[in-house]
């Protein structure tokens, strides 16, 4: 069999998808959600993911993805195209790698959105890493908190591979937009909005660095589930908050300070 057919059958457990995302990398983009997440953010707005296996998840062969997406392709123009996310999407790096081969043999572009959790140094994975981003245009990086004890209060987790990861990405030259959700008491501090605009000053290629203001969208889909929302009451940032982030973190002067290190 040839890598093209063995690619193609390659299979992973799907969340949802999205025809017409506009959010989850340039322009217009098929948004794959694949399902199982460790990570457990308290503000997450997709906890429903999180199982490895969920009630509606499905199972599909990467190539029956693609007859879905190419679907849509005449709207992706000449920025858009696929992005995988979750739950989160390197937990099934098989089929993320099969699926962003073929689409790279296709001519389309690929953007990975990804918290880094399951990101390990260890040999086998960092191949593995290596030929998935050997087909990557873009990775969306969530970085959560900077401060280690406080990462763990907010996901569960801890964040010493997650920074590994970034550090990976820029050794590799990999794209990345850069993401921080802003959330009153949780990640909204200014000691470690200085220590993340510097942490991400230290990488090579961020093209975007942004501010997310928490929204309590998700609180719903906790509901659901049957869940206590462990951040109920906490409201949005105010405006002078996320401004007051984005001066920190130096998100709004970053064009400015990628031209001019470059130039130096
Ligand atoms: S990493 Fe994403 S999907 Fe996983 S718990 Fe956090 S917000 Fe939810």
């Amino acid at each position: 069999m040839t890598t093209e057919i063995v690619y193609g059958q390659v299979t992973g457990l799907i969340h949802s998808t999205e025809s017409f995302g506009a959010v989850d990398g340039p322009g217009i983009r098929f948004v794959v959600f694949v399902q199982g997440c460790k990570m457990r953010c308290k503000y997450c707005h997709n906890p429903d993911t999180w199982a490895m296996e969920g009630n509606n998840s499905y199972e599909a062969t990467v190539d029956e993805v693609l007859e879905e997406a190419l679907k849509y392709r005449d709207y992706w123009g000449k920025d858009g195209g696929i992005t995988v996310s979750g739950g989160e999407a390197l937990l099934q790096i098989d089929f993320v790698n099969a699926l962003f081969h073929k689409c790279h043999a296709l001519g389309i572009n690929t953007c990975l959105d990804t918290a880094g959790q399951p990101y390990l140094t260890s040999h086998h994975v960092t191949e593995l890493m290596d030929e998935l981003m050997s087909v990557t245009d873009l990775v969306l990086l969530d970085l959560k908190e900077i401060n280690p004890a406080r990462h763990k209060e907010l996901t569960g987790n801890p964040n010493d591979h997650i920074l590994a990861y970034a550090n990976y990405l820029s050794d590799k030259g990999i794209p990345m937009w850069v993401r921080h959700v802003l959330v009153p008491g949780e990640t909204d501090f200014d000691e470690d909005l200085i220590a993340l605009g510097n942490f991400v000053k230290t990488l090579k290629n961020v093209v975007k660095f942004e501010i997310l203001p928490y929204h309590t969208l998700g609180e719903t889909k906790w509901q659901q589930l049957g869940w206590d929302y462990p951040l109920v009451g906490v409201e949005p940032p105010t405006a002078s908050r996320v401004q007051n982030a984005k001066n920190l973190m130096h998100t709004e002067s970053y064009t400015d300070y990628l031209a001019r290190i470059h130039k130096n």
